[in-house]
């Protein structure tokens, strides 16, 4: 069922994730160095990420577009949805820095990687 499970995006970590969230994600990080983030950087990517779902799932629908582009909306949409590209990026961003700072204080690393 899922095709797409790839490595950890933290160092010296050998555990896999599914690319859940996103189907173009291009890192996923495993649920122990995902969980190492703070509660308000974990919520900030998962709201942008449902908005850059609840967008693209609109795009993607034929109907839906035809109408943006009979509307004169089309360049427009665009921006909205390169926006919260660029937010759900920056969401991940944050996550990850928080992660890979977390993993050096706590040494998460080397505990992670002895089991390998
Ligand atoms: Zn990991």
């Amino acid at each position: 069922m899922f095709s797409d499970q790839l490595r950890c995006c933290v160092p010296g970590c050998t555990h896999s994730a599914a690319r859940v969230s996103l189907p173009n994600c291009v890192e996923v990080m495993c649920e122990a160095h995902y969980a190492l983030a703070s509660p308000a950087a974990q919520a900030r990517r998962a709201r942008s990420e449902e908005r850059l779902r609840v967008l693209q799932q609109r795009w993607n629908d034929p109907a839906y577009f035809d109408r943006l582009v009979a509307d004169g909306k089309y360049l427009k949409m665009c921006g909205t949805l390169s926006l919260a590209a660029e937010n759900a990026k920056r969401a991940w961003t944050d996550v990850k820095a928080e992660v890979l700072a977390a993993t050096k204080s706590r040494r998460f690393t080397a505990k992670v990687s002895a089991a390998a």
